[in-house]
């Protein structure tokens, strides 16, 4: 690097945390301010450019207060002075799902297009590091450049990176090796140019090309009113170098004339070595994550697909809906929010809307699977008639809950309610099914049922033979009618112990409450699963902080154990006991607490038939403060590896121990998961386990003579951020108090476990994440003729639409390949379809797509980027009734189906 041919890029920009240690409308009162002197420093032309922080959402938050302003940001946004997008939000990347990140995108691309265009680089600056699918993602939206600052660990720092995903996919990754805010305050002295040679000195060692990066501003600053001639004059001093106002654009051009050096980067960023990565917020606030699970698989698995289905056989167009719901979705998804690293009141307005998600999106869901309802069973069939949804991309085999509310008799009412179990059968398409009372129970008759009147309401297990994105019609009938043999559950217990087995598993529990899990083909057993452990935690919402000296407190008092459910359909045992934990930390934050507290605590593990998953749901209330509570599950050997759910990958992770010499955080011991977790015990993963859970993102793997997969329930602290955490070299937030994190109160949690042991087959990342997803959405019913007032005669259907067109069991869409997920499945209009599939090997591979003939036969497909943009001449020919997509390893695919116009809805024949 001569000294001549250096290039320093002064991209002025502010980063906005849009919620953060203010709410909302704290921070909006800052950023109304703020946007106006930017627009008039820019209109003024004392301002040649500005970056707004890669988002979206805070330029809707100031139009929501300033409308009269839209236009005047419009002509600078179109003139490509003031950068916004791509995102719609900053999120964080570990706790949201695949497709969030990608609706993310398209939604910021949307709003900005709509104001002008978006930024074309994709600015990451703040994000606690990186999924190893990004580059993929970042392709898919048209752009070759992303931009971020958190993440890297071992590589040795360069400021270009080419970053390479487990597709293929390449990026250049431009590195903010000093932060996005290495001029922060740049004007507050007259020392412009002094600061801008020792920016250069600071970065000189990493620089892939003699160009210098320097980001003035910094979180939620505002630009200098003098920064325009300020800087020119500091162009005239710091001359031979050449001064440049631009943007990222502009960094990434200057740079790509010097043709940089690039360091080649592979998979996640998950390192810590010049920033940390604050991976405690894994498990800040798990409601949150809780909450954002349910509503993401709500929105994708039920809400999208089904809705999509039914729009297409007459349904109303639910695109606006659900457009809305994704919105609102994503303001939580910012990774100030969505991290749990926030002020109280900021969480308390992040459930409030979840709550909006859910009922955004379970008003689609109830309309678009009414609809169907109506659509295969005839009015006024009788009593009790059921429909089944399968929200997954394969026939579902197993069973359905449902529940039967019955108004009673006045004798009727006066029996004892649940001392014996009324017996019941059900008739599907086929033959007749089993059904397993669980619960039974007589109460007051309530809304849309009579007052006054008894109401007797009876939980009942189906079995159910589901096609792939269908349904079946089933009716409940009193009384049990014989059926063909089909495998049963089992149950029983002896003076030590209670059992029950499938046909895939054993689980044992001793009297005290010892959990064994057995896989019965290959007899190995995994013994104490689910050890309770409380570790004293004097950290912050950013990072876990055990004290030395201080072990965990481990297991329950007093477990008692007993069998609740005996099969045939369903087995579940029940665990009960109570955690004696201290109340928090003493006053000098050196020790816990000498006062304790005992909760009771209530597990149910069960087995059902053809599911090899044993399900638990945990319940307890907290009330022990400044502690992290993990659940323990002891492995029978490990390689030092696990395989964990990401956005549309299993990341193989290898968990040796990093040198933290020079780094600013200890590195990582805990890591995310979106679904699931396996733990192979050899290599190839032949043997193994694997953890299921929505909501619960945490595990650890601890090696040793007794490794053990921990993963964390809550972690409990009172502090946004502290100056006294050990393992974390600087502040992370300012020191606010955060009682609402310590997660007081009632909790519960579901999870499951599923042994895999086979000498020919090993666990495969398709089989994970297609179990992952069935856990994540279980099929559904939904009451066929709802009582009166309780919905579906009330919803309006198409006009020149007839009710039973469909037949009484039905796959709409069938979707079949070897390694093939679905991902996404939704509508843009009535005659329009998008379909998205991962193929999840390195390996390349196809998929057959079929639609159901009731949708009709005039549709073509055609290839699409990740916006739904069509890739040139792609259209794929019909071959026998469906389309042959080609798929590249662990490559996304997504196809837009539409049908011709000349079929519209009205004049499709009638379906079977
Ligand atoms: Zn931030």
């Amino acid at each position: 690097v001569t000294e001549e041919s250096l290039d320093i890029v002064v991209v002025p920009h502010t980063h906005w945390d849009r919620e953060w240690y203010l709410p909302l409308e704290g921070y909006r009162h800052r950023l109304i301010p703020m946007l106006d002197r930017v627009i008039d420093l820019l209109e003024s032309g004392v301002l040649s450019c500005f970056l707004l922080d890669g988002q979206c959402v805070v330029v809707e938050d100031y139009l929501h207060h300033k409308p009269e302003r839209a236009e005047a940001l419009a002509q600078l946004v179109r003139a490509g002075r003031l950068k916004i997008g791509p995102w719609y939000a900053l999120a964080d990347e570990f706790l949201v799902s695949g497709e969030a990140l990608l609706r993310n995108l398209a939604e910021g691309r949307r709003v900005a297009g709509a104001l002008g265009g978006a930024s074309e680089v994709a600015y990451s600056p703040d994000p606690f590091g990186h999924v190893s699918q990004m580059p993929q993602i970042v392709r898919g939206f048209g752009m070759d450049t992303f931009v971020f600052a958190r993440g890297l660990g071992q590589t040795p720092t360069r400021t270009v990176y080419l970053w390479e995903g487990p597709d293929g996919s390449k990026v250049q990754a431009l590195f903010l090796a000093t932060s996005y805010s290495n001029g922060r305050l740049l004007l507050s002295s007259d020392q412009v140019a002094q600061r801008l040679r020792s920016e250069v000195e600071r970065l000189r060692p990493h620089l892939a090309a003699p160009v210098v990066l320097v980001c003035a501003g910094s979180d939620h600053e505002i630009p200098h009113p003098q920064i325009g001639p300020r800087l020119a004059r500091a162009a005239e001093e710091v001359a031979p170098w050449r001064l440049h106002l631009g943007t990222l654009e502009n960094y990434r051009d200057i740079l790509k004339g010097h043709t940089p050096t690039a360091l080649s980067l592979n998979g996640e960023l998950r390192g810590a070595r010049l920033l940390p990565l604050l991976p405690g917020v894994l498990s800040a606030r798990i409601p949150l994550k809780q909450a954002n699970d349910r509503c993401q698989d709500l929105l994708e698995l039920k809400a999208e697909p089904f809705s999509a289905l039914a729009c297409i056989l007459g349904s109303r167009d639910p695109s606006s809906s659900l457009r809305a719901a994704w919105r609102e979705l994503l303001h939580n998804h910012a990774h100030d929010s969505i991290c749990g690293c926030s002020i109280d009141a900021v969480h308390r307005e992040n459930f409030t809307r979840f709550e909006r998600v859910g009922q955004i999106a379970n008003g689609v869901l109830d309309e678009s699977a009414a609809f169907l309802a109506r659509q295969a069973v005839e009015k006024l069939e009788g009593d009790h008639l059921r429909v089944f949804f399968n929200a997954f991309e394969q026939d579902f085999e197993g069973v359905v809950e449902t529940v039967v509310r019955e108004p009673l008799s006045g004798s009727e009412s006066e029996g004892p309610a649940g001392a014996a179990f009324s017996r019941w059968t059900a008739q599907g398409p086929g033959h007749s099914r089993r059904v397993q009372v669980v619960a039974e129970d007589i109460s007051e008759g309530c809304f849309p049922y009579p007052s006054g009147s008894a109401l007797r309401t009876t939980r009942m297990l189906v079995e159910a033979r589901i096609p792939a994105l269908g349904y079946e019609t089933v009716r409940l009938l009193k009384g049990i009618q014989d059926g063909p043999h089909l495998p049963v559950v089992a149950a029983g217990e002896t003076a030590e112990l209670v059992w029950m087995e499938n046909e895939f598993c054993r689980v044992e529990a001793t009297r005290n409450g010892q959990l064994s899990l057995i896989h019965r083909r290959s007899g190995r057993r995994w013994e104490g699963l689910g050890l309770f452990e409380s570790s004293a935690d004097a950290g912050d919402t950013y990072n876990f902080s055990p004290l030395p000296d201080t072990q965990p407190i481990l297991g329950l008092v007093g477990a008692r154990v007993s069998l609740i459910q005996k099969g045939p359909l369903q087995a579940a045992i029940s665990v009960q006991g109570s955690l004696k934990l201290p109340l928090g930390l003493s006053r000098d934050r050196r020790s816990r607490s000498r006062r304790m507290v005992a909760r009771p605590v209530h597990l149910v593990v069960a087995l059902t038939v053809r599911n090899p998953l044993m399900e638990v749901h945990l319940q307890f209330d907290n009330q022990a403060s400044d502690h992290r509570l993990r659940l323990r599950f002891p492995l029978r050997a490990t390689v030092g590896q696990t395989w964990a759910q990401s956005a549309f990958d299993i990341v193989k992770r290898d968990h040796a121990k990093v040198d933290p010499t020079g780094w600013i955080e200890d590195p990582a011991t805990t890591h995310p998961q979106g679904g699931v977790c396996f733990v192979p015990e050899d290599p190839r993963g032949l043997r193994g386990l694997a953890f299921f859970a929505r909501g619960l993102p945490e595990y650890e793997l601890v090696s040793g003579p007794d490794p053990y997969l921990a993963v964390t329930l809550l972690r409990c602290v009172g502090w946004l951020s502290r100056e006294d955490v050990p393992s974390r070299r600087c502040q992370a937030g300012p020191k606010i108090a955060t009682p609402e994190a310590q997660c007081l109160g009632p909790q519960s949690f579901r999870f499951a476990l599923a042994p895999w042991a086979d000498d020919a087959e090993p666990m495969s990342p398709v089989r994970l994440l297609r179990m992952s997803r069935r856990f994540a959405a279980p099929p559904w019913s939904i009451d066929a003729n709802p009582p009166i007032g309780f919905g579906q005669e009330s919803w309006p259907v198409a006009p020149g639409l007839s009710d039973s067109r469909l037949s009484r069991a039905a796959g709409l869409l069938s979707v079949e390949g070897r390694s093939v997920v679905l991902s996404a499945l939704f509508a843009l209009d009535q005659n329009t379809l998008v379909l998205r599939l991962l193929q999840a090997e390195s390996k390349v591979g196809s998929a057959r797509l079929k639609l159901h003939e009731s949708l009709g036969s005039q549709w073509t497909a055609t290839l699409t980027d990740l916006e739904v943009n069509p890739l040139g001449d792609t259209a794929l020919p019909l071959e026998s009734e469906g389309w042959t997509v080609p798929l590249q390893p662990w490559g996304l695919t997504t196809l837009r189906l539409e049908r011709s116009s000349s079929q519209s809805m009205n004049e499709r024949p009638a379906g079977p």
